[in-house]
């Protein structure tokens, strides 16, 4: 039946024709059995077209039919229920699994960053997740988990990606984010026990340690205060890794304060992970386990200690994001000792080795030039490099481009925004430093997102760029934001695909 595409211009004309003036996109274009599905454009507006020589073919979308003389054709809005069905018969618009294959993270909190990703990653070697929120994201942005995974599946139907795409449902803390996630068909599964990570047993003392070990959920760890101790403490391993071997000592106070730093997030993941398994069935999905959003670096001894305990529970996961040493803020470069870093990744590889194989998470990836050409090294298959706000920051660099008035709006508000918006951040920008619009020149504008103060603020402030509202009720900019970058599409691609190309570009 890929007569209903045969000739592509003149199914291009039809449509044009018939819609009064959508074009499609030529390499949306696809047939399956009986059907012909394509992405179509008029001004900001898109919609997907499907065709069938018998008018049943369609019947399974929301549109607006008209019937030509060889061809039924349905006019249909992005809308859910229409990427649903259309995800029920194109295999590849189906998140699946990635495997322990380097890998990287594209989140999208605007979701209309997909086309752009697609660029990027095609330049590259690492296995995409094109569709990456966290709830927190899908809060303050907010959008559900359906939206977030409709919006990656029209931009991977736009730009013609078929090889194939993970779904990252990042940072669930509850086991009722995950069914949420899981019913829109997220494959990837990021837990987050953080909130049960006890980093005040760095600074411990040897009587408080103690007493906060015996209290540990031994019951849901499946093992006694005593069995945990003979298992770790005062033992010593040879461990193979990248740059040629480690020895790991476990002291008897390592142990404890591994523990009760890590004891009770075991526990939390070892439920979330049976809950996960208990949802999925038989559908294959992965899971990763993310402590980087906690106040102190994961030591090699504590990542021993928490995959040995996972392991010994059943669990099985395909990543693990440490905290690492240094500080990795949002948006911006690596803030640390480059070769502390490199010693530090070394044993975490070795120990995805030893207890995997599964990869290490570079967690808030974005724009950590520095530690790329490290992890790359080391690494080899064994890394997921995550990114999120990265996207966004581009899509203001387009706006500057396109449209600096709107942009100088933005940059204002995101000053003003700052001290707020940075709460739930891990972020060091100074108020004081963040470039005012008014110093600048049209042309310095796109640039001034390179500036560390400038680039954080604007990061942590998406939220309130996006959703704010004046006092008559409508949006400060959410209207004019997202048409700038719809009639801008193309420039908004390119920057990402150059961006995050700079991303992908050491790993391949
Ligand atoms: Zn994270």
């Amino acid at each position: 039946m890929e007569q209903i595409f045969a000739d592509r211009d003149a199914f291009t004309k039809l449509i044009a024709k018939q819609s009064g003036g959508f074009e499609i996109y030529p390499a949306s274009m696809t047939v399956v059995d009986k059907l012909g599905v394509a992405m179509a454009r008029k001004g900001v507006e898109k919609i997907l077209v499907t065709a069938g020589q018998k008018a049943g073919e369609t019947d399974a979308f929301d549109g607006e039919m008209i019937v030509t003389e060889n061809l039924t054709l349905k006019l249909c809005p992005l809308s859910i229920a229409n990427s649903k069905v259309l995800q029920g018969k194109l295999d590849f618009l189906q998140a699946r699994p990635l495997g322990v294959k380097k890998s990287f993270g594209a989140g999208d909190r605007l979701g209309i960053a997909t086309p752009g990703h697609v660029q990027a990653i095609r330049n590259g070697k690492m296995r995409p997740i094109f569709c990456q929120q966290s709830i927190r994201e899908m809060t303050r942005t907010g959008r559900t988990p359906d939206e977030v995974m409709a919006d990656a599946c029209w931009g991977i139907l736009q730009s013609g990606y078929r090889d194939g795409f993970g779904a990252d449902a990042d940072h669930l803390k509850n086991p009722e984010d995950i069914d949420r996630c899981f019913v829109s068909g997220f494959t990837f599964f990021t837990v987050d026990p953080g909130d049960y990570v006890d980093s005040s047993a760095d600074s411990a003392d040897a009587k408080m340690l103690a007493a906060k070990y015996e209290v540990l959920p031994w019951e849901t760890l499946e093992c006694s205060a005593d069995q945990c101790r003979t298992t770790y403490a005062d033992k010593s391993y040879k461990l193979d890794s990248p740059l040629g071997g480690f020895k790991l000592m476990i002291s008897g106070e390592d142990l404890l304060r591994a523990a009760v730093k890590y004891g009770r997030a075991v526990a939390h993941v070892k439920m979330m992970y049976e809950h996960l398994q208990a949802k999925a069935g038989d559908k294959a999905v992965e899971f990763e386990v993310s402590v980087d959003e906690t106040e102190t670096p994961t030591s090699a001894a504590e990542h021993y200690y928490v995959a040995s305990e996972l392991r010994r529970l059943g669990v099985k996961w395909v990543s693990l994001a440490p905290r690492f040493v240094g500080d990795f803020e949002k948006g911006v470069d690596y803030i640390g000792d480059l070769e502390q870093f490199r010693s530090e990744f070394d044993k975490h590889v070795g120990l995805a080795r030893h207890f995997g194989p599964y990869k290490i998470s570079l967690h808030s990836g974005s724009d950590k030039f520095s530690i790329y050409p490290i992890a790359a090294e080391l690494a080899g298959e064994l890394v997921h490099l995550k990114t999120a706000g990265t996207s966004y920051l581009e899509a203001l660099r387009a706006i500057a481009k396109v449209d600096p008035g709107l942009f100088r709006e933005i940059l204002a508000f995101a000053k003003e925004r700052y001290p707020e918006d940075r709460a739930t951040y891990h972020v060091s920008a100074d108020v004081d430093k963040v470039a005012r619009p008014g110093d600048l020149t049209d042309a310095q504008l796109p640039g001034v997102l390179d500036q560390f103060d400038t680039r954080e603020a604007c990061h942590v402030t998406f939220g309130s760029v996006l959703r704010n509202k004046k006092a008559d009720g409508s949006f400060i900019f959410r209207e004019r934001f997202f048409q700038t970058l719809r009639e801008n599409e193309q420039v908004y691609y390119d920057i990402l695909e150059k961006h995050i190309g700079k991303h992908i570009g050491p790993f391949s």
